[in-house]
């Protein structure tokens, strides 16, 4: 097969979050089965050139037209981790994507809506037949309309993945005028209008995107579940529950090259998961000595508890905020690594960091190699998400020999089997779930696995080898997703 990716975001180069790891691990498995994977994305300012390989100009100028008017762009093609990747080079006034960052600018519907029209724009101009165009979240949602309807383009099937159902891409009846669309015509209830009867003429890009492709995949069984609920479907509840037959639940899998304790040149002392535990967990001394010497921390038995994590709301800052707050109090260290809060919550964790000086580390920066060398140096990961899609920070965590404390949400729920729930076996029990978006749930958890770690070791080696061991990898996900494609090619033969 043929299958197109359209992304914003691609790891290393791109990445903001679990969406980047997605495409290359995904991609990559794809293309290791014998599929012909291909990568459209914006080629942003800060792309290192030093880690594209082959890289050509594919098409030197093509026109999308935005606002009344045709702005040039340029395709380049290039590889990066083995991927074939097209970046979109919009030579657009107001440089869309030279912003020093993906997402989180004043206009990114604008910037988001541009790319999805060049994509398609290019897409046209090469006219290759594509068996599955791949899309991801509101981002790249509007190219299913432009395939379709717009350029007709030699798509057999389109699929969706929603990462994340709260981001919607809401947006005025203008917006899409101001990319070429006739915005009113498309305000429907079964296209782009959005689900929430106050604000009839709101536009709702993922909505549309939603009603126009053939299989829609969250980004895991649960996550499937939920997001046809009130709860989870961030108001769009009920177009999930009009569609769900094209609906199915994917579980992310790790990119294991990307993660690798083995290998991993960010961390000090390598393990793997055939390793004696005592080798792991000398290892995992070492990485947290080197860590404790270079930002000030005790590193002597004591436990390390920590989150790798955007500090956003979906997060649950608060209860990272109460974790802290407890494994100080009960003895151990705390690390957070939290990109991009809002300023307030910024201040707010400042002013924390200068209260717990000497047992925790705080930083607010997105640092890859710091990521790699916490989860290397961590006794257990704390993550209280409100709602959490697939969530790979659970599985990266175990993968390097760290138990994960997590709300039971979405994919922590198809990921994390409680260590007390006498319902799972032993072999698979590899964490510490609470069911309840609480400050006492979660500090229950806490105190259970600080608990097991002073008084039961014995138990918690069990678990990290149960963790390190289980097979995180994209090779199932990537035969369910080669399924479900090879299913959506089926329909349309049959159409
Ligand atoms: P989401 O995509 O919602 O942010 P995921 O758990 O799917 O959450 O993926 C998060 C990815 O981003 C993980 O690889 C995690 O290690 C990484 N990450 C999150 N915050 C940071 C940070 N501040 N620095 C480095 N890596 C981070």
């Amino acid at each position: 097969m043929r299958i197109v990716h359209i992304a914003t975001e691609f790891a290393p180069i791109a990445k903001a979050g679990g969406l980047g790891e997605v495409i290359l691990g995904l991609s990559r498995e794809l293309c290791r089965i014998g599929h012909e994977v291909e990568v459209i994305l914006p080629k942003y300012d800060f792309i290192p050139h030093s880690s594209l390989q082959r890289v050509s100009l594919e098409v030197p100028d093509f026109k999308c037209f935005e606002k009344g008017q045709l702005h040039a762009n340029a395709m380049w093609s290039a590889e990066c981790e083995g991927i074939p990747l097209h970046l979109l080079e919009a030579r657009h006034p107001a440089g869309y994507f030279h912003r020093g960052k993906i997402y989180g600018c004043d206009d990114d519907t604008a910037r988001f809506l541009y790319f999805s029209r060049a994509a398609a724009e290019y897409l046209k101009r090469t006219d290759r037949p594509i068996d599955i165009l791949h899309l991801h979240d509101w981002h790249s949602a509007l190219a299913a309309l432009f395939a379709r309807d717009v350029f007709r383009l030699p798509v057999k099937a389109i699929a969706l993945s929603i990462h994340n159902a709260a981001y919607q891409g809401k947006c005025a009846v203008w917006d899409l005028d101001y990319i070429g669309l006739p915005g009113q015509k498309h305000l429907t209830k079964d296209a782009f209008q959005d689900d929430d009867p106050a604000h009839p003429s709101l536009i709702n890009i993922l909505k549309g995107g939603l009603a126009y492709a053939d299989a829609i995949v969250a980004v895991s069984p649960t996550y499937a579940k939920e997001i046809l609920t009130p709860e989870y479907g961030y108001g769009l509840d009920p177009t999930f529950r009009k569609l769900e037959k094209k609906l199915v639940g994917i579980l992310n899998g790790l990119d294991l090259k990307f993660w690798d304790p083995e290998k991993d040149r960010s961390i000090s002392a390598h393990f793997k998961a055939k390793d004696p535990i005592e080798t792991i967990l000398n290892a995992k001394g070492q990485n947290r000595a080197a860590l404790a010497k270079r930002f000030s921390l005790p590193a002597a038995s004591r436990p390390w508890v920590g989150t790798i994590t955007r500090l956003a709301y979906q997060k649950g800052p608060e209860l990272i905020e109460a974790a802290l707050l407890e494994t100080i109090r009960l003895g151990g260290v705390f690390i957070l690594l939290g990109s991009a809060p809002s300023p307030e919550l910024r201040a707010h964790f400042e002013n924390l960091k200068s209260r717990c000086k000497g047992q925790a580390l705080l930083h607010f920066e997105y640092d890859e190699a710091l990521a790699h060398e916490v989860y290397a140096a961590l006794d257990f990961l704390v993550l209280p998400s409100r709602y959490e899609p697939c969530g790979l920070s659970q599985m990266i965590a175990m993968r390097y020999g760290t138990l994960p404390i997590a709300r039971a949400t979405g994919g922590h729920l198809d990921t994390i089997f409680d260590c007390d729930d006498p319902n799972i076996p032993s072999p698979k029990r590899n964490g510490f779930l609470f069911r309840n978006y609480s400050e006492p749930a979660q500090i229950e958890a806490l105190r259970r696995a600080i608990d097991r770690f002073k008084k039961n070791p014995a138990l918690l080696h069990a678990l990290i080898k149960n963790g390190m061991s289980a097979d995180w990898s994209w090779a199932k996900p990537a035969r369910e997703y080669e399924r479900l494609f090879l299913q959506l090619l089926r329909n349309t033969a049959n159409r």
